[in-house]
């Protein structure tokens, strides 16, 4: 059957059928002009169907979204079949949705294509809950500053970058100096509120452009893009002396002697992978805390 030409002379019983659908539904001819659509679509968009008919996406929609439709319309008919894809739609009061596109062409009597019928489906919810789970899997609960998974993977994005541009920058490891004698003295909790200032000391003193996150426990890591060592151990500086001021009048007596001991490794000097460079950053951090604490220290090279 001739479906172009059923559609034109009958459309209505088909719209009646496909009004049942709780499924935006739409189609269209060859050029792409709006051939009809079901009741769902109608609320969807928020335009009805006498409104749509007749109509290209470009004469109904903003043109930075009509482009991709009609590109999406063009790619399909190119290569004419199934295609599903997701992407967001704009109803024409505005209102943004996620959702995924099942569509398909047809075709008339003599095998040629001549038009496409597509399904609209509502994933705005998933997407949602998607970016949700992103966030949780990606943030430390306690902190709220990115957890060690998503540290890594976001120092191996910087090392993948810099190792393009042979671009070196600094990775710092730092641990609260006799962390578990606040836990042991004042409680556990306590000792979580220590870490969420501490982490606040290391957001306010970083730019936007270095990371920090919690590698475990009382110890964090940050890298700094594009500097050099002097430069992180400047950074770090201010750092550990925001740390003392922050504490020297605190109410509890063993917080007011509160520091932390920070070492740190530069890419690609120190290490060219993210063990590497944590591992070095490590040793460093840990002669600080063998030599005394409170201090900063750099890869032992000799
Ligand atoms: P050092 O100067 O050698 O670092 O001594 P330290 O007492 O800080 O010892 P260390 O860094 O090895 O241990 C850190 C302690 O942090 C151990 C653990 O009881 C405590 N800790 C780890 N995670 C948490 C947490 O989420 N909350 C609290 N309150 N304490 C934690
Ligand atoms: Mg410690």
């Amino acid at each position: 059957m001739n479906l172009i030409e059923f559609i034109k002379e009958q459309n209505q019983p088909l719209e009646e059928l496909v009004d049942l659908l709780p499924i935006p539904i739409f189609y269209k001819d060859r050029k792409g002009v709006y051939l009809g659509c079901n009741k769902a679509f109608e609320e969807f968009i928020k335009l009805p169907r006498k409104k749509l008919v007749g109509k290209t996406v470009h004469e109904l929609f903003p043109k930075g979204k009509a482009d991709i439709y009609f590109q999406k319309d063009e790619e399909l008919f190119n290569s004419p079949g199934i295609q599903v894809y997701d992407g967001q739609v704009a109803s024409r009061e505005n209102d943004l949705y996620n959702v995924r596109f099942h569509k398909a062409t047809f075709k008339n009597d003599s095998g040629e294509i001549t038009g496409l019928i597509g399904a609209v489906f509502d994933i705005t919810k998933e997407v949602m809950q998607e970016k949700h789970l992103e966030k949780l899997a990606s943030y430390d609960e306690l902190t709220g500053i990115y957890n060690r998974r998503k540290g890594m993977l976001l120092l191996g994005n910087l090392i993948d970058q810099s190792k393009y541009g042979k671009l070196p920058f600094s990775v710092i490891m730092m641990d609260i100096d006799h962390f578990k004698k606040i836990n042991d003295t004042y409680g556990h909790s306590y000792g979580d509120e220590i870490l969420k200032v501490i982490s606040q000391i290391l957001k306010k003193n970083l730019r936007d452009q270095d990371i920090v996150f919690r590698h475990g426990g009382d110890e964090f890591i940050y890298f700094l893009p594009k500097l050099s060592r002097e430069e992180a151990f400047l950074v770090s500086e201010r750092i550990k002396m925001s740390i003392l001021k922050r504490f020297e009048n605190h109410e509890k007596k063993i917080c007011r002697d509160l520091s932390a001991s920070f070492g740190i490794a530069l890419f690609p000097h120190d290490g060219s992978n993210v063990d590497q460079l944590i591992n070095r950053a490590d040793d460093a951090m840990y002669r600080v805390k063998t030599s005394g604490r409170n201090g900063i220290g750099f890869v032992d090279t000799v």
